[in-house]
């Protein structure tokens, strides 16, 4: 039989496929990292904001070398322009330079014992029950596991999971711009009538420079041109990147061939927010240490399976919450934010409120009867609005 190059080799260098490196590799495996690109991080495409509570799960320690900015809250604008503000009065979240956040993972994860080769684009992962490889232009690589880590691509894995095709992705256009004007200590998100599929934000990089997005199916660039002329008149484009981002529920990518997805590819994204380096990163972990109980103990599936499972649950929550308020007129937007300020759910969110596991924290609302409350005052303001009583 042919021997194996390596315990594990990992398929892209973000932070999905660096986690699971760093966690396997710090259990004794051999790993091997391929990224496609000459750098890791490189090209940046992120708004790099990661809840503190996130990242300490992930084991992540905060640093000068990735941290930008430290925000304690989240202002949202209704189409109208009636603000929310979420203030929690202590830091929750970091604003990060994912570039330099990928690096740092790198380093912990070749620290523990990766390997990682950038520069080496892989061509096709072979799933094998005895052995699957990979093969970049000049190598085929076998290993005992391969994780398939390759992000929104997907290019790797319509072979390995026929029909993968998942849709919720939406196109995004990313600015960096100086002069917003606005307080560094919170992040803003804007609803829009014309921002249907998702919504715009900016996330402060500090007093005068930040990132400014917005995602929408179609129009894109429209829809960029225009949220910047009504709410950044004054702001200066440094510079914009195109992406995509998934709000999708998170895909059933069962183990084929000893290969395992993580990450992006597999839809272990917040669909709410698009964000998944927290939830791609948990995934890795589990799915890195899984890899070496199993290669080195031969044992850990059933305990893999249950923890994947229970992120998966969490996940699915977080996508009926998204299409349910997908599903929110942008009418209602102000009465519902009116509503939250009556019933003072700022200050509710702000002790039970969790800014990545947001199923909990609606099962949460609806068990202390906080829903209740907002949506008898929501329906009591739409009805004072319906009938012009001031
Ligand atoms: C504009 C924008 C803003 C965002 N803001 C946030 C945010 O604030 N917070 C948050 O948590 N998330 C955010 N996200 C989402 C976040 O970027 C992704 O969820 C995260 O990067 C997924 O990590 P990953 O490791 O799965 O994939 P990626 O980060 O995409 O990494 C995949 C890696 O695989 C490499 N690769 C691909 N194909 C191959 C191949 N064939 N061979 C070798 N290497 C390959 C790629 O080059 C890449 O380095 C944002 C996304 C966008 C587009």
């Amino acid at each position: 039989m042919q021997n194996s190059d390596y315990d594990v080799v990992v398929v892209g260098a973000g932070p999905a496929g660096l986690l699971t490196a760093r966690e396997a590799a710090g259990m004794g495996c051999s790993v091997l990292v391929l990224e496609e690109h000459e750098e890791v991080g490189r090209p940046e495409k992120c708004a790099g904001l990661f809840s503190i509570s996130g990242l300490k799960m992930l084991n992540v320690p905060l640093s000068h070398s990735y941290v930008q900015n430290v925000v304690r809250g989240a202002v949202f604008f209704s189409p109208s322009g009636r603000s929310f503000v979420l203030d929690a009065k202590r830091p929750v979240a970091i604003v990060s330079n994912r570039e330099m956040f990928d690096k740092f993972l790198a380093q912990q994860a070749t620290l523990k014992g990766a390997e990682v080769v950038t520069g080496e684009a892989v061509v096709r992962i072979i799933p094998s029950d005895e052995m699957p490889s990979v093969k970049t232009s000049n190598n085929l690589t076998f290993a005992k596991m391969v994780v398939d880590a390759e992000g929104r691509s997907g290019f790797l894995a319509r072979y390995v999971w026929k029909g993968w095709k998942p849709k919720g992705w939406i196109p995004i256009i990313q600015a960096v711009v100086e002069n917003h004007q606005m307080d560094k200590d919170f992040v803003y998100l804007y609803f829009k009538e014309y921002l249907k599929d998702f919504f715009a934000y900016l996330v402060p990089i500090d007093d005068n420079l930040g990132k400014l997005g917005v995602a929408a199916r179609k129009d894109t660039k429209r829809s960029f041109s225009r949220f910047l002329q009504e709410e950044f008149k004054h702001a200066r484009i440094l510079s914009t990147t195109s992406a995509s981002i998934y709000t999708g529920p998170p895909l059933e990518l069962h183990q084929n061939g000893k290969v395992l997805a993580v990450g992006d590819v597999a839809g272990h994204v917040k669909a709410t927010t698009g964000g998944g380096v927290i939830y791609g990163g948990l995934c890795a972990i589990e799915t890195g240490r899984y890899i070496a109980n199993f290669l080195l103990k031969g044992t850990g599936i059933r305990e893999y399976q249950e923890s994947m499972n229970k992120i998966r649950a969490q996940l699915k929550s977080i996508y009926r919450l998204r299409v349910l308020i997908s599903q929110i007129p942008p009418k209602s937007y102000d009465h519902i934010f009116k509503a939250a300020s009556d019933v003072h759910l700022d200050k509710w969110l702000s002790i039970k409120g969790d800014m990545d596991r947001h199923g909990d924290t609606v099962k949460a609302m609806l068990k202390s009867g906080m829903a209740l409350k907002l949506l008898t005052r929501a329906i009591f303001q739409a009805l004072k609005d319906a009938l012009g009583i001031p």
